[in-house]
């Protein structure tokens, strides 16, 4: 409707101010697209906003009935919480985190291999924003929020069937047909419009692990001790053959979610099934007393396989007007807790960029810039999650060892060099957490004015 009146007052000489719209770098009329993305994720949603920022309408088709991602924790790594403040999240978001005050690795039965204390004051004072522990659904509805506030239209319960490139139109099953000038691919591992490019089936490969997802309330932990662990955020690995688990605080400290990365033995085929309380128990058996005494309190749990993909040819297609984002294009190990966080930044690349756009002639181009700028990066960050498995995963033995010795010969020290967790290795972290979306738009579109100065000479 609101596109209806905007257009309808354009056709009468009229101009509309859209709602809470703040980027400097509205789009003219002449270069204004209308963008269907497909999927509501958290890939979507960031796309949705800046875009929607820049000017452009925004339309987002999602399969789901409501918005409401699974009930766990996510990280935030400072590389996205830096986009926050950009994109106007309220700050009732920050009051729902919470800010580890130290990140500490564990070898399985309990030895302190690493140690950082101050983590969240570190953190800070290196890249100027914060690593936060959120739950998915506050995350999820601030974005929501913010987007409908901007103006974008959503059409919930519609699932994508197909996609014509010949009028840029997306059909979904109920036969619902959405028009546009530009298709964004923000659905995910088991991508709809990753098939309708290439034009067969292209199910996700296992990578051979699977995560258990806890989610327990403070108040229901009696003892005091640990009770005491979840209202004082850290972040907490344990470390072993095979396996490990990571622990992190939420919600003020209100609630811990922990999330244990085992071998799957799921059967092909399957994503996601109920697990058993007592084999998710049996397999850290002899593990960290603090880790099993979380587990003790652990009533259900569902068992999730951990799926990626073999690397994309390209990310855009040849007619340029369909362009990839998030797990749909660089599914990745949450080894790092990278993947929604790189899928954030993919969305504010992209909008970013599509806010310089003074014609529409012009897209081909940008997606160009859009996928040389996010492509080697996105798929630098898969690599890193399977190395770091690697690491995180050794069985006892000499290779095990030397990792050992690595990390308690830095305890208590500055880390220097390469270190076994990139999560404080000063060759990875500056790289993954340094990153500033923003500003690699603005040095991109200075960078390259075969692109942009055509139609902004004074860049
Ligand atoms: C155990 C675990 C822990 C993790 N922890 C972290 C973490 O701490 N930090 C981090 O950064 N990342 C983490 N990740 C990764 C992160 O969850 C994903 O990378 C991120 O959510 C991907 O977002 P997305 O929007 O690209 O895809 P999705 O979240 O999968 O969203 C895709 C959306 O598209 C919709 N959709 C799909 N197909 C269709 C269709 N045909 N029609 C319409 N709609 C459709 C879906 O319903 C969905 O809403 C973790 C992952 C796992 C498994």
């Amino acid at each position: 409707m609101l596109d209806f009146i905007i257009g309808y007052l354009r056709r009468v000489g009229l101009t509309f101010q859209r709602p809470q719209t703040t980027s400097a770098e509205m789009v003219p009329d002449e270069a204004q697209l209308r963008i269907v993305i497909v999927g509501a994720g958290l890939s979507g949603l960031a796309t949705a906003i800046s875009c929607a920022m820049a000017g452009h309408t925004v339309v987002v088709i999602e399969q789901a009935k409501e918005l409401a991602e699974v009930g766990a924790g996510l990280q935030i790594t400072p590389n996205a919480s830096r986009l926050f403040q950009h994109w106007q999240l309220p700050s009732s978001l920050y009051a729902s985190a919470a800010e580890p005050t130290a990140l500490t690795v564990h070898k399985y039965t309990g030895q302190t291999l690493a140690h950082s204390p101050s983590f969240h004051t570190t953190i800070r004072a290196k890249y100027t924003s914060p690593f936060i522990d959120l739950h998915r659904v506050d995350l999820q509805q601030a974005l929501y929020a913010r987007a409908k506030a901007l103006g974008v239209t959503f059409h919930l319960d519609e699932r994508v069937d197909s996609l014509d490139f010949a009028t840029t139109t997306v059909r979904t099953v109920s036969g619902r047909a959405v028009p546009g000038d530009l298709i964004v691919a923000a659905d995910g591992l088991w991508s709809r419009c990753r098939e309708c490019f290439l034009g067969r089936k292209d199910d996700p490969l296992p990578t051979g692990d699977l995560a258990y997802r806890i989610v327990l309330r403070a108040e229901d932990i009696r003892d005091e001790k640990l009770r005491t662990w979840v209202e004082n955020p850290e972040c907490h690995f344990w470390i072993g053959p095979g396996a490990h688990a990571v622990g992190y605080s939420m919600r003020g400290g209100s609630m811990y979610n922990l999330v244990l990365l085992v071998p799957d033995n799921l059967p092909p085929g399957v994503a996601r099934q109920v697990g058993s309380v007592e084999e998710m128990r049996g397999l850290f058996e002899g593990w960290d007393p603090v880790l099993n005494q979380f587990l003790s309190y652990v009533d259900s749990v569902d068992k999730w396989k951990l799926m990626h993909h073999a690397e994309m040819e390209t990310w855009v297609n040849e007619k340029s007007n369909l362009v990839f984002i998030g797990d749909a294009c660089h599914p990745m190990l949450p080894y790092l807790a990278q993947g929604a966080n790189s899928s954030l930044e993919d969305g504010a690349v992209l909008g970013g960029l599509l806010g310089y756009m003074k014609t529409k002639s012009q897209l081909p181009e940008i997606l160009r810039l859009y996928e040389s700028m996010r492509k080697s990066r996105g798929e630098a960050i898969v690599k890193e999650t399977f190395k770091q498995r690697n690491d995180f995963h050794m069985c006892d033995g000499p290779e095990q060892e030397r990792r050992d010795h690595i990390f308690l010969s830095q305890l208590g020290k500055e880390i220097k060099g390469a270190f076994p967790s990139r999560w404080t290795c000063p060759e990875v972290q500056p790289w993954l957490y340094g990153y500033d979306a923003l500003k690699e738009v603005e040095k991109a579109v200075r960078l390259h004015p075969e692109v942009f100065s055509k139609v902004t000479p004074n860049l």
